[in-house]
């Protein structure tokens, strides 16, 4: 996840997390369509395409990453717009400073409230 968006940058990199009950085991990179260093869509052709593939594993659609390049990883007010699925974790890995911060947020209500999230080494994500 945070290879991808060192990888894109410095456009924002974005992509879908999927895994089971709360441990999301599997990362999928995909193309931010709109090619921005300050915002990012998933072409939903793109999107269904993945959900399809990885149900059919057994696996449920946990969570949406992104990058933001220079900035914190607090939500901006388009990400705050976009973030309001309550069974969705939604991940944003900031590339501001040396030392990648990766925060996780979760809509409860009508607040995102920031979520527990553990990083696993990189060969459990595989
Ligand atoms: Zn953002």
């Amino acid at each position: 996840m945070v290879d991808h968006c060192k990888e894109v940058k410095p456009l924002e990199g974005c992509g879908l997390l999927f895994g089971k009950g709360e441990v999301i085991t599997t990362v999928i990179p995909m193309v931010n369509e709109n090619h921005s260093p300050v915002s990012f869509s998933i072409r939903s052709e793109a999107l269904e395409a993945v959900m399809k593939e990885r149900m059919v594993r057994g696996e449920q659609w946990l969570g949406v990453f992104h990058s933001h390049p220079t900035a914190p990883a607090i939500p901006s007010e388009t990400d705050r717009l976009m973030m309001d699925d309550e069974s969705l974790c939604y991940i944003i890995v900031s590339l501001a400073l040396r030392q990648p911060d990766v925060r996780g947020y979760v809509t409860e209500g009508s607040q995102l409230v920031p979520a527990r999230i553990t990083l696993q080494p990189k060969e459990s994500l595989s």
